[in-house]
């Protein structure tokens, strides 16, 4: 047998972290990196924050799970803490970001559905999106690499070039049930979306009674300096999935919506077993706490700009390398002139600083969002470095 006893579907890289320790990991050799990439925006209070962790202890000794058979007084407590955060009414939480988009896509339809609308079920999806890895949040995205060996798609997606408005204004027809679009795409290489372009959307969703539907897995929870990111763009939208970070390390994700969005979402229509248990409420919980108040937001921000601007002027002293820093908070990206991949791993192995490559040759910066400044210090030494002594690969 030559298979491994892991699926082989992840190239694993060669560290091995068995400990976690603030914003660093520790190797079983002992080597210590400095995270940041935070499990891909997902430890945003880092690997040893009391507060998540004592809440997870406190609640795993006294109730773990429950079926949803039965009243939630957690997950009630954490729903409207949500509700009175954001745009929505109503959540309905999952164990990941893909579970998350596909609750918001069935309510998407639903919402045509329920007033006799069989037709509308399509929805405008964008180009370089990444959705997730279920049948259906593939098929959201047009990326063929995600696509190979899977087919037939699922129905009813239809692909438009990201942040071009009239694009998206001219796909719309009969069939149309409303746009599914990342505010800031993550794995397409941290690319904002324009103001106007989402202004656009929203009132196009408007005019033509269509769901404005966000992904917000890898760009919401307090990670771009505001709870979510659609509070940058002035608009409101109708459905909006979230994971990654909000449970801070927990697996667990939500669909918020609107009441009116939500009016296909009646009893019996969709479940989860394992989704919104007290674990995972009080997870999410514990998230909720230190991240949802201006102060904390206002820190992201802060530390978010600051680290910009020196990022802006290091890649000046390698115009080779790099061509621009986007993003938003602490959500940023390196454009690069090269290849991402290869640099990525070269500050990986030969600096101990974790990073993410994406898509657009871009590499993600993506720390814990309670870095300090000795962090931030750190980080810029080891990037200093790794741009020094690099030597770009001959291409393949
Ligand atoms: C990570 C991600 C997902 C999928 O989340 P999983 O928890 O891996 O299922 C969906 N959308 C976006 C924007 C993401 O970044």
């Amino acid at each position: 047998m030559s298979i491994t006893p892991l699926m082989p579907v992840y190239p694993r890289c060669g560290v091995r972290p068995v400990r976690g320790d603030h914003c660093h990991l520790i190797d079983e050799d002992g080597t210590r990196y400095l995270d940041f990439a935070s499990g891909i925006a997902v430890n945003l209070l880092g690997h040893s924050h009391e507060g998540l962790i004592g809440a997870i202890q406190r609640q795993a000794a006294t109730l773990m799970h429950v079926s949803n058979l039965y009243g939630s007084p957690q997950g009630e407590a954490l729903a409207q803490r949500l509700v009175d955060k954001t745009f929505a009414d109503t959540v309905f939480f999952t164990n990941s970001g893909a579970e998350a988009v596909e609750c918001a896509i069935k309510t998407a339809r639903a919402y045509h559905q329920a007033a006799g609308s069989e037709n509308r079920h399509e929805l405008i999806t964008f180009t370089s999106a990444f959705h997730g890895r279920t049948m259906a949040t593939i098929s959201a995205s047009n990326q063929e690499k995600m696509h190979k060996g899977f087919m037939p798609l699922l129905g009813g997606f239809k692909y438009v070039e990201f942040d071009d408005l009239e694009g998206a204004k001219a796909a719309i027809g009969p069939n149309t049930a409303g746009f599914l679009v990342e505010p800031i795409q993550g794995e397409g290489g941290i690319r904002p979306a324009s103001d106007a372009f989402m202004k656009g959307l929203r009132t196009l969703a408007d005019e033509n009674d269509l769901m404005l539907v966000l992904d917000e897995v890898q760009c919401g929870v307090a990670r771009t300096g505001k709870l979510y990111a659609y509070e940058h763009y002035g608009i409101e939208p109708d459905i909006l999935a979230t994971a990654k970070g909000i449970g801070g390390g927990f697996p667990l994700g939500a669909c918020l919506a609107t009441e009116k969005a939500a009016r296909g979402m009646g009893f019996g229509t969709h479940g989860s077993t394992y989704g919104g248990n007290p674990l995972a409420m009080a997870a999410g919980t514990a998230v909720m706490d230190a991240v949802a108040n201006d102060e904390f937001l206002a820190e992201v921000t802060e530390k978010g700009e600051r680290i910009r601007t020196r990022l802006e002027q290091f890649i000046g002293n390698y115009p080779d390398l790099f061509e621009l820093v986007r993003g938003k908070g602490l959500m940023l990206g390196l454009k690069m002139k090269v290849e991402s991949r290869p640099f990525f791993a070269h500050l990986r192995d030969n600096h101990q600083l974790l990073t993410v490559a994406a898509g657009d040759n871009t590499l993600r910066v993506l720390p814990p969002l309670v870095i300090g400044d000795a962090e931030i210090e750190e980080f810029f030494d080891k990037l200093s470095a790794g741009a020094a002594d690099y030597a770009v690969p001959e291409p393949a």
